[in-house]
């Protein structure tokens, strides 16, 4: 099933507001396996209004409207697409006692073009507005479903989450059931990625496979319909398979997963003790880490050593690493890391160094960043990345980094 957004209003044409009922809508619909071709915006005239639907009407599936449903003369909506299934306009009851109540709570005088708001099509499933006065409302007739809903967020919305996705779902299960897995990567680009799955891509049908990129990780969504479950889970497994032969290294979990959240329950799992010496990410990685309950099981402890003086002095690193090396070296980050794991008397040691930017140092460039592991019982190593101009980035990145080491190194 695949479905188009129809957003009526003249402001967004004219740019006065943004288009977000679309960006929510179709989150919400991706995230169910129902594929959004087309975004269309129309203004309030009705024969343009037309000329999209009978459009959308050509390729979609469902077809969603959002705004124009209110009282005015210019919300004209559901009014030009009833005239043109030939639909009738019929009160909800419900929708038209609550906006009565609401002039009288108010103490307001109720103008006729109030009672419009309470219309929805004859025989149509109708959508509560709790946090307004127009209900929303589906439509179906032999070939389409045509969707209604007001035009501000804050009535779409929960509109949506309560009445229009549990909707969906049950029409989507009379036509079979859909299953999605999320896979995770990182360390990877979403063009290379794309490119070493591109056949597969191209050659998707069930599951669909739909790649996001996100914050320097990419995903994929694979998406499975069919009647029953064994079968669904065959699907995904066989499609995930293929994926994990060629992308396996840069895995690291399913669904919604986080990096830190995989390194914290790897850590766990066995039962391992870790410390961090940290310079340009400042700090970064022991808030994150210890943001987790129950950190204290895994995390001992850690400093900061952003000065020179500091590495040598607070975590013993020697002066002549430094002078022959600089401490944006790949030698430093070791000995940090080995370091902080001696005197925390951890199993693992983790360290960052480099340069965040602005300004370049050692005569190394902005984004020239090393992260040293330091494991009980194994050579301890250092990555070298080589990141962007951006400040806060470099220090997120670097953590990020960081993680995927670890599970890597955990593995
Ligand atoms: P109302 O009863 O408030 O008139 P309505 O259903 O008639 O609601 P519109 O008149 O089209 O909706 O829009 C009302 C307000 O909702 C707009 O001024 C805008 O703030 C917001 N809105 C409408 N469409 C969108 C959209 N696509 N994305 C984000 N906000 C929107
Ligand atoms: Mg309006």
């Amino acid at each position: 099933m695949n479905a188009e957004i129809i957003a009526v209003g003249s402001e967004l044409l004219l740019g006065q507001i943004v288009n977000t009922n679309a960006r929510f809508l179709s989150q919400k619909l991706a995230e169910m396996g129902i594929s959004i071709f087309f975004h269309t915006v129309v203004g309030d005239n009705p024969g343009r209004l037309l000329s999209a639907v009978k459009i959308a009407e050509s390729r979609a599936d469902i077809i969603i409207f959002t705004g124009g449903l209110g009282p005015t003369k210019d919300d004209l909506t559901k009014e030009t697409v009833a005239e043109y299934l030939t639909c009738k306009l019929v009160y909800s009851n419900e929708a038209l006692k609550s906006i009565e109540d609401y002039f009288k709570r108010v103490n307001r005088l109720m103008t006729e073009n109030n009672k419009k708001q309470a219309t929805v099509f004859e025989g149509s499933t109708v959508f509560t507005n709790k946090y307004g006065m127009a209900p929303g409302f589906a439509y179906r007739n032999t070939s389409k479903t045509y969707i209604f809903l007001p035009g501000p967020p804050s009535e779409m919305e929960p509109m949506v989450i309560e009445s229009v996705i549990p909707y969906l779902n049950h029409l989507l299960e009379s036509k079979g059931k859909i299953v999605s897995r999320v896979l995770r990567f990182f360390g990877i680009g979403e063009a290379e990625l794309e490119t070493r799955i591109l056949d597969l891509l191209e050659g998707q049908t069930n599951p669909t496979i739909a790649p996001l990129a996100n914050d320097g990780e990419v995903t994929l969504r694979l998406t499975a319909n069919g009647s029953d479950d064994d079968f669904l889970k065959s699907l995904l497994d066989k499609t995930e398979q293929q994926i994990q032969n060629r992308l396996g290294n840069f895995f690291y979990g399913y669904n919604q997963t986080t990096l830190l959240e995989k390194v914290f329950l790897t850590l766990k799992e066995k039962n391992l003790t870790i410390s961090a010496a940290e310079s340009l990410t400042g700090g970064l990685f022991q808030q994150e880490i210890t943001s987790i309950p129950g950190a204290s099981n895994i995390f001992k402890g850690g400093v900061v050593t952003y000065s020179n003086e500091a590495k040598i002095t607070i975590l013993d690193v020697r002066e002549a690493t430094i002078m022959a090396h600089g401490v944006v070296s790949n030698e430093c980050a070791i000995e940090m890391a080995d370091c902080v794991r001696e005197k925390f008397g951890t199993d693992i040691g983790i360290s960052f160094t480099g340069v965040a930017g602005p300004e370049e140092l050692e005569g190394k460039p902005v984004g020239t960043v090393y992260v040293g592991i330091s494991i009980l019982g194994k050579e301890s190593i250092a990555i070298h990345l080589t990141l962007g101009n951006n400040r806060d980035l470099n220090r997120i990145r670097s953590v990020k980094n960081a993680y995927h080491l670890l599970i890597q190194q955990l593995k």
